[in-house]
């Protein structure tokens, strides 16, 4: 029997002569010499205990070794269990106690702190530091073989950045990687000559699914960064042919001037994810570089759902249509609704996880017997079948009765004089349940009225979608892969309508 991500993605490593990672000191890493590696860390693993379906949770910082103990866990049959390094102790011992794994592995800087949570959880803790040392003695990975794996089985468990409740541990299968990762490799045209320019997390499921396991598809390459620096993007770039993001990498590279229609021209794909990519990014990217980003959106639980086109128009505000063998559903109430409807999006197909682990009524919820998952993403499919994103449904505003869906107000503030961008969310309010509020940031220099700045929406919104209150600050809050954390403001600002009626 086989092992569905070993041999299509790390076997082929064996072969590949040439560079796999460029590294930052300039060094490079061909495919075999990281084939190596996952060898080593696989039979170190095997000596450790580790067995089939056992968890392996991961808080390290991104480097090589991390990277290969991703592939030597699914070579050897055990799930992996990436969480990020910003985590405090508190949130590991949770992810700990739900997820059981035999083995931890932390930064050394953790070690002391987390000794007691790894014995309370019987799990052995090693640790993996930025530099790749390991205290887990590694052994000979001559003649390595995998352990046959299903395509059912568990490859990883990703926990969702439970931004409401409890986090949430995805169960990701071999074939719903794998599924994923050949779908995007063809969509987006990967080839072996392609290097992407790889400076996101791979904590998450951007930086470790969507980009690395579509680079080993198309056994291509990847300059490899530690993580967003303007300096280190920049001179990377002139290598790559192909940049995965987050809208946030946008505007920072828009803040250099260094980025040109020269100095991209070379460069094959811009492709943004994660959150949404604000349609003025997308243009002056477009305007300064001659390249139109392409979107694309998908989750934790699913991998990626929709792309923009490769070849067709990538249109500014929408993140493309289903992928090959994805298929997508607007709904309310469960009962599908016409094109053009807003509503919640779900979706069915071979990307979609298998359920939460150890959260059977969590499960029950969102995924449907048949198969549909209810993303609690609303959205709608616009005329020419591409789909647009209104937000996520617990952002969905009701005052007095009335939906409100914030993209339609953040769209019209986000063009308002001197607006650099907002967000709206709902706030507790006497009279109407909720009332509209807007967090707004200024242009660079200027200085903003918030009165001005919402009369300027007379004439254009309904008066209950328009916002009772603005107020403005220097940036929004954001987490790692630049999502706005709404769920933060409408905590920092909970009680500003109470307080002023
Ligand atoms: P995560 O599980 O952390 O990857 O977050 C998934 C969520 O990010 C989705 O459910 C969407 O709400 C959001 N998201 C991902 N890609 C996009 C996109 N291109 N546009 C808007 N929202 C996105």
């Amino acid at each position: 029997m086989a092992n569905p991500l070993y041999d299509a993605l790390f076997a082929p490593l064996r072969q590949q002569t040439w560079t796999f990672l460029h590294l930052p000191d300039g060094a490079v890493m061909s495919g075999a010499a990281f084939h190596d590696m996952i060898a080593q860390l696989a039979q170190a693993l095997r000596a450790a205990g580790v067995v089939q379906g056992d968890r392996v949770a991961v808080q390290a910082a991104k480097s090589p070794r991390a990277l290969a103990l991703y592939a030597a866990c699914v070579s050897i049959g055990a799930v992996y269990l990436p969480l990020n390094p910003a985590y405090t102790p508190a949130e590991v011992a949770y992810f700990i106690g739900n997820a059981t794994p035999r083995l931890i592995f932390c930064d050394p800087s953790a070690q002391a702190v987390l000794a007691p949570i790894a014995t309370r959880h019987q799990a052995r803790l090693e640790t993996l530091a930025a530099n790749g040392a390991v205290s887990l003695p590694l052994a000979n990975g001559d003649g390595f073989a995998p352990s046959p794996c299903a395509g059912a089985d568990l490859a990883a468990i990703l926990y969702t950045s439970g931004t409401t409740g409890r986090s949430k541990g995805a169960m990701l299968s071999h074939h719903n990687l794998l599924s994923n990762a050949q779908v995007l490799a063809q969509m987006w045209q990967f080839t072996d000559g392609d290097v992407l320019l790889h400076a996101l997390p791979i904590f998450h499921t951007h930086g470790l699914f969507v980009a690395t396991n579509t680079v080993l598809v198309a056994r291509a390459s990847m300059i490899f960064l530690p993580s967003f620096d303007l300096g280190a993007v920049l001179a990377a770039l002139p290598q790559s042919t192909v940049m995965m993001g987050v809208p946030t990498f946008y505007t920072r590279l828009l803040d250099s001037a260094q980025i040109t229609r020269q100095s991209t021209q070379h460069m094959r794909l811009f492709v943004s994810g994660s959150a949404p990519l604000r349609a003025e990014t997308h243009s002056a990217f477009l305007a300064r570089t001659g390249h139109a980003i392409l979107e694309r959106y998908g989750m934790t639980e699913t991998n990626m759902n929709t792309s923009n086109p490769y070849a067709g128009a990538r249109r500014a505000g929408t993140v493309g249509m289903p992928l090959p063998s994805v298929e997508l559903r607007i709904t309310e109430g469960g009962a599908e609704l016409p094109q053009g409807a807003v509503g919640m999006i779900e979706v069915r197909g071979p990307n979609v996880f298998s359920g939460y682990w150890q959260m059977p009524e969590k499960t029950a919820e969102d995924l449907s017997a048949d198969g549909w998952f209810r993303t609690g993403d609303l959205g709608m499919i616009d005329d020419q079948g591409y789909v647009q994103i209104v937000g996520r449904a617990k952002d969905l505003i009701i005052s007095g009765g009335f939906n409100v869906y914030p993209k339609e107000v953040e769209l019209l503030l986000d063009a308002a004089h001197g607006v650099q961008e907002s967000a709206v969310i709902g706030l507790p309010h006497p009279d109407f349940g909720e009332a509209v509020f807007a967090v707004l940031t200024p242009q660079q220099g200027a200085v903003l009225d918030t009165g001005a700045v919402l009369a300027s929406l007379q004439g254009q919104l309904a008066r209950y979608k328009q916002p009772k209150a603005a107020v403005v600050l220097p940036d929004l809050p954001r987490n790692a892969m630049g999502k706005v954390q709404k769920a933060q403001l409408r905590k920092d600002y909970a009680d500003w309508f109470s307080k002023s009626s």
